[in-house]
This record gives structure tokens, sequence and C-alpha cells, in this order.
């Protein structure tokens, strides 16, 4: 065989100097019998090439494919071929095998199969068989490797897979070895293409049953302790450092009201729970990431979804991996709720009975003493010490009789408590009156523990009262007798003239504009004033002359004898004298008075002690409006008498009817924070000739004459309506505190003609408070009652006014249960230099706070009163030092004053 022809390129890669008329075999490596013997082969095998080996002129020699045919020329067959240099190629699969024996070794299955759905294997590597659990390669040639598949199903469901995506990548599935163990396998296959075109499956098989084993142990590990935690008693949180929250437990939804859903994140939670304070909190818990040791964290007060708190006490601990991003945490948490509020209550309890004004006895059931406050060792003069152990009756003062005692007992044990006023004695002997109030206690199952007894000394407002009692008689100021004490003695005086058939008279005498002095040089210089001129007048009547103050600036002398007309005019000329004469208000100032004198007299003007006063008063009022300076007598006729009388009363019936009588604002105010809480309601009537009248003076009229109703219906309408407004305008309860004259107590419609005006004003009656003085209560002690339950029954609540001035009794005040008590201006103004005033005030409250009421103090006027009241936890006061009662306009510029502040 010999080459005839070749073309450029074959002349350039065989790089022969020529390569025409050379023989085949110079550029092969097999003789020409054998070249056409794989000619022959490639075309049985229906392929159009075959390969061979060719020697290039430097030597070196490549590996080639030759596409061979034969071709006509001039009559002769040629062989015509095609070469293609396929070098590189076969030097890659030389490296693919070396490659192979490599795979050979590997920890991998590795195989070859046929293509198809039951392709067999027909190379695999060692590993194969040890995965496999064969003895040999030629164990596994020929089979499929989809045999190993547990289920023909599992088996077809792989093939399928493979044929229809050309392979799959890291599939793990289950097999079974040759010797039936069962083998977590990691599968890839794919397909290939040889050069040549055939197509193969190649396939790994890598065993990760060791590793599959460990993370299904791990994995039913967590399980277990998921579901272990899930049926914990407390709130149980699992959460990793990166903040995710791998676990809550049902017991922390259920306290909490959380759904798993919501709390996928700690931030979530935190901002669940703490709102404001989560960035607090998780700061907190970032830092506790580091620590595998427990960390008690405290208290944190959580917000449930319902918007309910709950106290939770943390206790924090890291259970894997502390500090990396995949650590985890757990929280476990006691709800100590209730807990921590027994115990602030034990907490409460215990400040209150160390600091109580009250004594404080606590007993077992036995009755004997387990503990004492210091104010019981204050008050009894015993120490704890003393009396630990006793029965309380060391303190029996023997006032009370053993049936006494025992009634009380029975009532505690019936009705769980008893209260009432009892006699004791001090360790020094001395024996007190106390208000003792004494409560069963029970514990949660009913159970009786404990009694406790709660009193209050009443010993200073005891001996308060009965100086008042004095004083009842006296006018402090002057030391003349007071109004009462004037009518006693003209009712005594009536009756002996009666006897004696002889006449008596009255004079009553007021000062000209003594309000001018008021204003002028004070109220210090005023009363001084009126000391001296009570002075003069004892002068000028006698000591024994029966001279009283009736009013601020009034006086009232009794004449037991006017049937001497001489007598008489001679007494007035004496105390007109009086006028002439110098008044010190100063150092510097001396003036004169001017007053206006009535006389009324007996029989002629009057019967009875109380009309003869308002007779020789209402001649004085009429001096001092026609003839100021000058005296009047009562005409002696009664139609006289009565049209006197009438014309004031018609001048207060008109300033009714026209309106001209004005209610007054006095803003109640908080001791504790300053704010108002509402106002007491009071009466102003400016008259157009005597300038302003005191209600104390225009009421009694009004009372007499009986306008009152008519007056308090105006004036309580006023007011009401524009409490009423003021609580919808400014969005706040606000409570307005009304004067009712004991007179009014009378009236059957009385609780209807209140809860009318109030409806109509649109005031709730909650906001209403009735102010009742404490004398009024003790003189219809009955009736008042059952009108007091109505009123309250609709939210009316009651209030004691003057409260200290009269007598009532304690047990009296807890039937009509009046929830205030407004402590008298006269107490709080000696308060608290005084120190007599600063005890009784210090009762007062001690006692009304015992009964459950609410206190109120009057007449408060300088800052020191204020501190003092404050000490005492005196809920609210009143008073010029926060204002003094102010036109409606006024008092409302106050209270937006102070909405804005
Ligand atoms: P009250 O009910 O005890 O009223 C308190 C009195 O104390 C008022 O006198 C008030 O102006 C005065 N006051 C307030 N703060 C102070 C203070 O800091 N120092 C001093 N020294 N006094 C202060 P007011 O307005 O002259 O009324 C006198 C009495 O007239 C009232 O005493 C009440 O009993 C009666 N009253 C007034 N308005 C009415 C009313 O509309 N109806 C009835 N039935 N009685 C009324
Ligand atoms: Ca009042
Ligand atoms: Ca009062």
């Amino acid at each position: 065989m010999q080459i005839i022809d070749a073309n450029t390129a074959a002349e350039i890669f065989y790089g022969y100097e020529q390569l025409r008329g050379r023989c085949i075999s110079t550029i092969n490596t097999l003789t020409p019998e054998e070249i056409l013997r794989e000619m022959k082969a490639a075309r049985s095998r229906k392929r159009n090439f075959f390969r061979l080996r060719h020697r290039l002129a430097s030597g070196s020699i490549r590996d080639v494919h030759v596409y061979s045919g034969p071709i006509n020329h001039e009559g002769r067959v040629l062989l015509h071929s095609n070469i293609e240099d396929m070098t590189p190629l076969y030097a890659f699969q030389k490296e693919l095998e070396a490659y192979r024996d490599q795979l050979e070794w590997l920890p991998i299955g590795v195989y070859r199969a046929t293509p198809g759905p039951v392709g067999v294997m027909i190379s695999v590597n060692q590993a194969m068989c040890e995965i496999l659990e064969v003895d040999a390669k030629a164990d596994l040639i020929g089979r499929r490797a989809s045999d190993f598949h547990p289920t023909p199903a599992a088996r077809e469901e792989l093939s399928s897979l493979i044929v229809n995506s050309g392979g799959v990548r890291r599939i793990e599935r289950k097999l079974v070895s040759a010797r039936g163990r069962q083998i977590y396998a990691l599968l890839s296959v794919s397909i290939t293409e040889e050069a040549d075109g055939e197509r193969f499956f190649e396939g790994s098989i890598q065993d990760i049953t060791a590793r599959k084993r460990a993370e299904i142990q791990r994995e039913s590990a967590f399980r277990r302790l998921h579901n272990a935690l899930d049926a914990a008693p407390i709130p149980i949180m699992l959460h990793r450092v990166d903040g995710a929250i791998e676990q809550v437990n049902a017991v922390w939804c259920n306290l909490t009201g959380y759904d798993k859903d919501e709390l996928k994140t700690v931030a979530e939670w935190t901002r669940l729970a703490y709102g404001d304070r989560s960035g607090e909190v998780r700061a907190h818990i970032e830092t506790l990431q580091h620590e595998y040791d427990t960390v008690d964290e405290g208290d944190y007060t959580i917000r449930c979804k319902d918007g309910s708190t709950r106290i939770w006490a943390f206790y924090s601990s890291a259970l894997e991996s502390p500090g990396q991003p995949d650590g985890m945490i757990m929280s476990t948490a006691v709800d100590v709720t209730a807990q921590r509020a027994q115990q602030q209550q034990e907490r409460q309890a215990e400040a209150i009975l160390q600091s109580a004004a009250e004594g404080i006895t606590v007993t077992g059931p036995d009755r004997n003493i387990q503990r004492v406050n210091p104010s019981f060792t204050r008050i009894t003069g015993y120490a704890m010490a003393d009396v630990v152990g006793k029965n309380p009756r060391v303190l029996s003062s023997g006032r009370q009789d053993s049936a006494f005692y025992e009634s009380m007992w029975q009532q505690i044990d019936q009705y769980g408590n008893w209260q009432g006023e009892i006699w004791n004695r001090r360790k020094n002997g001395e024996v007190y009156p106390e208000w003792l109030s004494i409560s069963a206690i029970h514990d949660a199952k009913g159970n009786l523990i404990n009694y406790a007894a709660v009193f209050t000394d009443l010993t200073e407002l005891r001996q308060f009262q009965s100086s008042l009692q004095s004083l009842r008689r006296y006018d402090p100021l002057t030391g003349l007798a007071n109004k009462a004490t004037l009518l006693e003695w003209a009712t005594q005086a009536i009756k002996v003239a009666t006897r004696n058939r002889k006449g008596l008279a009255l004079l009553a005498f007021g000062l000209d504009r003594f309000h001018l002095i008021n204003e002028t040089f004070g109220h210090k210089a005023g009363d001084n004033l009126l000391r001296q001129l009570a002075e003069q007048m004892k002068c000028v009547a006698g000591e024994d002359a029966d001279i009283a103050r009736i009013g601020g600036d009034h006086f009232a002398l009794l004449v037991p004898d006017s049937s001497d007309d001489r007598a008489l005019s001679d007494f007035l000329l004496r105390l007109r004298g009086i006028s002439t004469h110098p008044f010190q208000v100063d150092q510097k100032t001396a003036i004169t008075l001017s007053f206006s004198t009535g006389v009324a007299q007996y029989p002629v003007d009057a019967q009875t002690a109380v009309e003869l006063l308002r007779g020789a008063e209402t001649a004085m009022f009429q001096a001092k409006r026609h003839n100021p300076g000058l005296h009047t007598f009562l005409d002696g006729t009664t139609t006289a008498s009565t049209q006197q009388r009438l014309l004031l009363e018609i001048d207060l019936r008109q300033a009714i009817e026209n309106d001209q009588i004005e209610v007054y604002f006095q803003p109640v105010v908080s001791v504790a924070d300053g704010r108002i809480i509402g106002a007491e309601g009071l009466a102003r009537w400016q008259h157009p000739e005597l300038g302003p009248v005191s209600p104390e003076t225009f009421i009694s009229i009004a009372e007499e004459s009986g306008l009152i109703g008519a007056l308090t219906e105006t004036l309580l309408s006023k007011a009401a309506k524009r409490m009423a407004d003021l609580c919808q305008r400014y969005s706040r309860p606000l409570r307005l505190a009304f004067n009712i004259s004991a007179i009014q107590l009378n009236q059957s419609d009385f609780v209807e003609k209140i809860l009318h005006e109030l409806r109509a004003a649109g005031l709730a009656p909650t906001s209403f408070e009735l102010e009742l003085t404490e004398s009024t209560l003790m003189q219809r002690v009955s009736d008042a009652t059952d009108i007091l339950a109505a009123l309250r029954e609709h939210g009316v609540s009651i209030s004691i006014d003057d409260f200290g001035t009269g007598y009532s009794s304690l047990a009296y005040l807890q039937e009509i249960k009046a929830q205030t008590l407004k402590i008298d201006k006269r107490f709080i103004a000696s308060c608290p230099t005084d120190k007599a005033s600063g005890q009784l005030v210090r009762s007062i409250i001690a006692m009304g706070h015992a009964l459950g009421m609410q206190l109120i103090a009057e007449g408060v006027e300088t800052q020191a009163h204020l501190d003092f009241l404050r000490k005492l936890h005196c809920e609210f006061y009143q008073g010029y030092l926060f204002s003094k009662p102010l036109p409606f306009a006024d008092f409302e510029t106050l209270l937006s004053k102070e909405q804005h502040e």
C-alpha cells in the first residue's frame, strides 16, 4: 500500500519531505494487513472510522481516527482517508483510567452500568463490595444497582427519576445489603456518554448509616425533651443565641395568652411582654448567653395578651455551646404573682401596724395577745414584752361588767366584728376612754386565725368637748355670754317677770361699719377692739349685768326690770357715753365707735325669749338703716313689730325672686397632690344698702321665715348646673358640697326635691355631697336617719360639718353612715402651734379613719396647717391658703389653669 496523493494539511501534520510515493507503513505502527483488519472490524461495528497510531517525521507517535473509503479513479480502486488527530483525547482517557484506579480505593462505592431502566453494573470499585457486603466484584457485575433497594416501589421510583431528569445528585435512600443489613446511603447517578457515543449510568453510593443513626438518635432525644418540656408544669422557653425561639411550652402560652405562632423570636416575645422595656430586657438576655450555669434573673413583670400583668421569677442557662450562634438557652420561670402580692400585702400590713396612730392588738384565736404596735405602747404604757401571751383583760378598767364583754364577744363571733367606746386602764393606773374596733380574721378556708383590735384614745377629744361645753356658753373672744346663754337668761327672766307682773327689756346694739375697721386695721385689731368694748360695757352696766355677744359685732343686754322708764333711759344714756370714749386700735391710732341700738320689751313686743331677741335685733337693724348711731324702740304694738320684721324678710324675699343671691364656690383640695376635687357652694347676698350680708345672718332669717326652702332650691339648682357643666367640660369628676339647714330635714318631700334638682341640672348624685352640721344631727336624730338613708341609696354622700363642736355619739355617726367629716376651722386655726388642738385634730382624723370616713379640714390658712394635715394623712382641705370662696367665673379660671398645668 502506497500513498498516491496527500494534501498540504497532511504534509504539514506528518512533517515528511514527501508523502507521495511512500509506503503506508512509514507512518503506521501496524502492518498493512493489520490496518485492513481494523478497518473491517470498524465497519462490522457500523462505525465510519477506526483508530490507528501514526508516526510523524519527528518520531513522535499520535493517536488518529481514520475515516476511510474506496473511490474509483480511472478504473482503479483507491482508498481515500481523512485523518483526525485524537491524541489529546486519548491522553485524557488514559488519565481517566488512572483516576479510575484511584476510584478503586475511594471509601465511596462507584459503579458503571448499562443504560436504561434495567441496566446492569459493568464495573464497580472495591468500596461497592464492602458497602453492599459481597465477597467479590464478580458478585456485583451483571446485577442491577437497584436490586439493593428494599422494595420494588422504591426501585421504580428512583429509576424513573434518573431516566426522566438525566440523573440524580445526593439523594438519601435506604438500601439493603447482600447480607440483609439496612444501609442509609447517599446516592448520585449520572448518565455519561463515551467518545464513541455509547451511554452509561455512572453512580456512587456513600454509606452514611453511622451518621444517620446519630442524627436520628439526636432527633428523638430532642423530641423527647420537647415533649417533656411541653408537659412541664412551669413555663419553659428554649431559644437560640441568634434569637430564634425553638420552643415555648403549653404552660407558657396558657399563662400569658400568647400563641406559639406569635412567639417565633425572642424579640417578638420581649416586645409583647415588656413593651417599652423590651430593649433593656433583651440586652440582659444577651449577657446571659455566655454562661453555662443557671442564672437566677429575679422577678420580671410581664404583660399578658389580655392586658393583665403577672410577675415571673426567671432562671436561665445555656444548654449547648454558649456564645455560639447556634447555642441554645433554656429559660424557666415560676409564676410568683400571687406570692408577691401576698408578700406585698404583708409588708404593707406591717408598715401600717408600725406607723398607725391607732393602738393595734393582734391576738390568737385563744384571745391571748400575740403582738402590739408602737401606738399601743404609747397609749397604754405597756411594752410589747409586758403583754405578749396575756389576755387583753390586763387593760380592763372594771368600768364595764362581764355581761358587756360577753355580748361583745358574742357579736364578734356572730358577725365578725364589734365597735364601741370602752374604758381601759393604762399601766400607770389612769383610766381612759377609747374607741375600740375588733375584727375576727379568717384564713382562706374560713378558720379563725386571729382577732385584730384597733383603738383610738378619746381622752383628748372628751377633754376638749368638756372645755367646749363652757365655750358653748361663753364667747371665747370677749368672755361675755353667748347668744344661747342670753336666751336662757331671758327665758328665766321672763318667768320671774311674769310671776312679779313686771316688764323687762332686751337691748341689742351693733357697731356701725365695723367691717371698715377690720378692712383698714386687720382682724386682729378688730378682735382687740371688741375685747375693749366688752370691758367698757361691763364697766358701764356693772360687773353682774347680763351682757352677751350675740354675733360678730352685735351685743345684747338684758334689763330685768324695765318698769322704771327712767332707769332704762339712764342706762341707754350711759351706753351712749361709750361712743365718746376713745379706743386704741394700735399703738398710734385711737378711734371712737358709733353703734345703733334696738330695744324690745316684754310683754308688749314679745312673749318669748326668742321673740324678744328678734324684736331687739330688728329694731337695731332699722336703726342702722335709718338712724345709725341712734336707739330705736320697737313700737309698743304687735302689728308694728311684725311689720318691722317683715321689712327684712321682704328684702330677702325680693332678693331671692330677683335672683340676687349668688352661689360662691370654695375649692376642696386634695392634701396629697393639691388637685381640686370639687367645691363647697356658699350663699352670698349683696344688700343694696347694707352691703354684703353674712350668710349666717340671712340664712337664719330665711330659716325663721320659711324662705329657706325657696332659697335652697334656687341656689342648689344654680350650683348643680354649673358643677355639672364643669364636670362635662373638663371631663373629670368634681364634687359639689352643699349646706342644708336642720329645718329642711322636716320637709316631707325633701329627698325628692334634692334628687329632682340634681336630675334637672344633670349632676350625678354621686357627685353631690350634703353638708349637715353636727348640731343639726343632734336635734333630729330619728327622722334624719331615714332621710339620709334614702339619699345615700341614690348615691348622695353625707358630710358632717363643723365636726368637733357638737356632741355626736360616735355610734350615731356610724349609724347614719356619713362618708366625710369636716374638721371645724376653730381647731385648725390653732394647729399646729397649740399642742392640745394638734392632738385633738390627730385623734379626730384617726377616729374618722377608724370609722372608714374621709376627712376635710376647714379654714386652712397657712402652709404650716397644710403640712401638719399632710402628716396626719388628712385627705382634703378647704381654706384661704388655697382660695377664698369664689364667683363661678373665677372658680372656673382656677380649674382651667390646673387643667393646663
Ligand atoms: P360653713 O358651712 O362652715 O362654711 C365655711 C365657712 O368658712 C364659710 O363662711 C367660708 O367662707 C369660711 N372659710 C373658708 N375658708 C376659710 C378660712 O381659711 N378661714 C376662715 N376664717 N374662714 C374660712 P361663710 O361663707 O361666711 O358661711 C358661713 C356659714 O353660713 C356656713 O358655714 C354655713 O353654715 C352657712 N351657709 C352658707 N351658705 C349656705 C347655704 O347656701 N345654705 C345653708 N343652709 N347654709 C349656708
Ligand atoms: Ca359647710
Ligand atoms: Ca364648717
